[in-house]
């Protein structure tokens, strides 16, 4: 769940400040993802967990609102996991992420997707908000049952090999980049093309890189390169994009198209979301964009 409050400035050791009321709304990468495919008639099953509390309540109801299934989240032993977010005049937002239920994401719930008699998967798409090691699990399944396993490395970590070679695509923004590959924007190489070719000689079988306005860059290793141009869009606020952009990405793929469609479309869903106040509150449905594209 995403705390929000309004302040002045961010207070220093010591000080005491008086923020506005707080307001919440569902968040979470994974949830985003979710529900933003779940909206653009994708057919989503959820894994992950949520705490004995009103917040899980609410996280299972606003994946559910948004059309997916959620009969693989469970309801752990500890709280929601809950991000208090500062929002400054100064643009420059501060955000202190609280891991609790998240953190017990195992394995084992992993497993429970393929099941007897749970649905065919046709993608698993992991986030790093859950431990590694259940990230890992979850792409070796993909692998074993013939499904495309497709990494969005937010937040930024170091990551093992085996587990950057099933990601088809890893998909990350520009600091997350930077982060794998040991390189700043102020190096000269950096340019998108050269930061998806890096990101490919790592071992990931494709790369999206998103832009933010600039749109996105997309790699397939062996099968080029093309820059997708952003639009010039009215932007509102930019919470949650990058994460319909990963979920819209991952629809077209599974509907069969080939990562460079699929990359256009997402780019379209990206730039309509920044245009609404919100991640999940601002996420279109398959008619909204089909009405941009029009
Ligand atoms: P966030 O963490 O804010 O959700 P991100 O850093 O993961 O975002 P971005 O690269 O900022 O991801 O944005 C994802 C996609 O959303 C972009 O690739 C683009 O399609 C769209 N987008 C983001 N910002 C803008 C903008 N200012 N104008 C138009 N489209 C945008």
């Amino acid at each position: 769940m995403d705390l929000y409050t309004r302040l002045d400035h961010i207070p220093v050791g010591g000080e005491t400040i008086l923020g506005s009321p707080i307001w919440t709304s569902p968040g979470g990468k994974g949830a985003n993802q979710a529900a933003a495919a779940a909206r653009l008639g994708a057919d989503v099953r959820f894994v992950g967990r949520v705490g004995d509390d009103e917040y899980g309540q609410r996280l299972r109801q606003g994946l559910l609102d948004a059309g997916a299934d959620v009969s693989l989240l469970r309801t752990g032993d500890s709280p929601s996991s809950v991000a208090l977010i500062l929002l400054t005049p100064d643009g420059e937002n501060s955000i202190i992420v609280s891991p609790s239920s998240n953190q017990h994401v195992s394995p084992a719930d992993v497993d429970a997707a393929w099941q007897p008699g749970q649905p065919a998967v046709g993608a698993v798409v992991c986030q790093l908000e859950i431990p590694l090691a259940t990230v890992v699990h979850a792409s070796e399944l993909a692998q074993q049952h013939g499904a495309r396993f497709v990494l969005n490395a937010a937040p930024a970590q170091e990551l093992p090999a085996d587990l950057v070679g099933r990601a088809d695509p890893l998909v990350v923004n520009e600091s997350e980049a930077e982060f794998l590959l040991g390189t700043t924007s102020e190096a000269p190489s950096h340019t998108p093309e050269t930061l998806v070719r890096g990101l490919l000689e790592l071992g990931s079988r494709s790369v999206v890189l998103t832009l933010g306005g600039d749109g996105a860059a997309v790699g397939v290793n062996g099968g080029g390169f093309r820059h997708v141009t952003g639009f010039p869009v009215p932007v509102v606020d930019t919470t949650g994009a990058g994460d319909a952009f990963v979920a819209a990405l991952v629809t077209r793929l599974v509907a069969g198209e080939d990562l460079f469609e699929a990359a256009d479309y997402a780019n379209v869903v990206g730039a309509l979301v920044v245009q609404h106040e919100g991640a999940q509150a601002s996420y279109p449905d398959a008619a909204e964009v089909e009405a941009q594209i029009a």
